[in-house]
Order: structure tokens, then sequence, then C-alpha cells
């Protein structure tokens, strides 16, 4: 029985996680703290899954934090625009808004009048050549 026991103590010394570190060599773990599968918490095939939910969940998280913002509404009118630039003054003032984040905003606020104001530019141009035209057929 001794002898037995021995041998098991031996054979628990001996265990070693198959994994490999990122440097190549091998997983020097512990062996008291392999788990039952043989393997260290770290390497063990069968907790990838478990880690990469994981790592999804805390995906998940950053993803959430960068959604926080301020509600501003729709942008489709010049009227919009202005409405959102107040807000996003207002935000960025008192600290409801991160500077990079409500910078971003205002940035693509002043992108959106100037194709805006492109867009009237053509249609004013569009309206004044078939006036001319009308005119002209008169
Ligand atoms: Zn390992």
């Amino acid at each position: 029985m001794i002898e037995v026991a021995m041998a098991t103590d031996d054979e628990r010394e001996t265990r070693r996680c198959p994994g490999t570190t990122v440097a190549g060599e091998p997983c020097r773990v512990p062996s008291e703290m392999l788990l039952d599968s043989g393997w260290c918490l770290l390497h063990d095939p069968a907790r990838g899954a478990e880690r990469s939910a994981n790592a999804t969940a805390g995906g998940n998280k950053t993803a959430k934090r960068m959604r926080k913002g301020i509600e501003v509404g729709d942008l489709n009118t010049p009227d919009d625009a202005t409405r959102i630039t107040a807000r996003l003054a207002v935000a960025l003032a008192s600290g409801e808004l991160p500077a990079a984040q409500g910078r971003a905003a205002l940035v693509a606020v002043q992108a959106w009048l100037r194709s805006w104001e492109n867009a009237q530019d053509d249609l004013v141009e569009r309206l004044s050549a078939e006036i001319a035209r009308l005119k002209g057929e008169r």
C-alpha cells in the first residue's frame, strides 16, 4: 500500500500541462494547479470556449462604454444642425460629454452642414438654369 501511495506521489510530481508558453517553452504551471484534465487553467482546450465567452463579455462592456453619449435626435435639416450644435456645446461645457467625443460630433455636424449647403447650391444652380430655360421658351 505504501509503495502504491509513493508511486502516486511521484506521478503527481511529474504531471505537466501539455501546453506551451508564448515563448514556445513547455508550460511550467505547478502540478498541484493542474485541472483534472491534466491541463492548466490557461491551456485546457475545453476551457477555450469559456475564455472567448469572457472575452466577448469584455468586448460588450467596451462597446457599451463607447456607445454612452447624449441623445441629440435626428439630423435632417439645418435647424437640426443648429439644435445639435447648441446641445453639444452645453454638453461639452458641463463635462457631460468627453471633449474628444464632443469635438468629433461637432466636426460631423459641420461636415453635414457643408454637404447640405453644397446640395443647396446645386439645387439653386439647377433651378436658375431651369428658370432661364423657361424664360427663353417664352
Ligand atoms: Zn499550461
